[in-house]
């Protein structure tokens, strides 16, 4: 299988607070690779540094073969790694499909992002309905999905999702989760998901990571992780 993200020693701190101490993880094309722990473990600051976003990092990191641990977060992003940072990150001022536009801006290919923009739809018919509307009126749940359609229109060939299920209603948790493995099957993505809900992240992933005060202490297919009577007990309650 090949790899396309390759992480080694990556160290985060703010300021003088080391929050990361040395993780090493892969992703593996086309799967689904989610990161578990609980409140504060690091999951949230795992996603800046592997786009160098408000922290500061050391350690290696590989994207699609090519080191990107010395490059700017921009860079990172127009290399192909798209961020659903945790609070999202839309424009709330503009419309659904002015913020669904901008996340295809920097692309040349006219006719393929309007493709693209009527797949969004297909896929988040709730964004259709709302795509006259402020992002800013959208609920929790239509702006996650905006957000991460938005991240798709940018076509990238990684994408982090940090927490999509934060603040949501179960039903709609179920919703997106049931896109999302649309979109796993149908795009070109692979996903790095951050969640503290194990239970519907180990549905969607092939493969977890558990970190601990900024370690990983367990890793293995999702299976694998269901059946380990810690994280069991620790994170499936049960
Ligand atoms: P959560 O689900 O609560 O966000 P998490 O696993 O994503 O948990 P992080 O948000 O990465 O955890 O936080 C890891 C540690 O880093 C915590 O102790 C947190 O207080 C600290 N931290 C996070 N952001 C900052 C920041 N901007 N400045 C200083 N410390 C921070």
């Amino acid at each position: 299988m090949t790899k396309v993200l390759q992480v080694r020693g990556l160290v985060a701190s703010y300021g003088s607070t080391r929050v990361l101490q040395g993780i090493d993880l892969d992703v593996e094309q086309g799967q689904v690779t989610a990161l578990l722990g609980a409140n504060g473990a690091g999951k949230t600051t795992t996603l800046r540094a592997l786009c160098r976003f408000q922290v500061r990092t050391q350690g290696s990191v590989t994207f699609r073969g090519e080191r990107i641990d010395n490059r700017s977060t921009e860079q990172i992003a127009a290399l192909g790694v798209g961020h659903v940072p945790d609070g999202r990150g839309t424009f709330l001022g503009l419309t659904t499909e002015e913020n669904l536009r901008l996340g295809g801006h920097a692309r040349r290919d006219r006719a393929a992002t309007e493709r693209d923009l009527e797949r969004m739809y297909e896929y988040f018919p709730r964004l259709k309905e709302r795509r006259s509307q402020q992002a800013g009126t959208l609920s929790g749940g239509e702006q996650q999905m905006l957000a991460i359609a938005r991240a798709l229109m940018a076509k990238p060939a990684l994408l982090l999702l940090d927490e999509p299920s934060f603040g949501l209603a179960p039903l709609i948790v179920k919703d997106i989760f049931a896109i999302m493995r649309r979109v796993r099957s149908e795009e070109k993505v692979s996903i790095l998901l951050v969640e503290q809900n194990a239970r519907i992240a180990l549905e969607l992933a092939d493969t977890a990571y558990l970190l601990e005060t900024g370690q990983v202490v367990k890793h293995g297919t999702s299976a694998d992780m269901k059946n380990d009577d810690a994280v069991r007990r620790a994170y499936l309650g049960e």
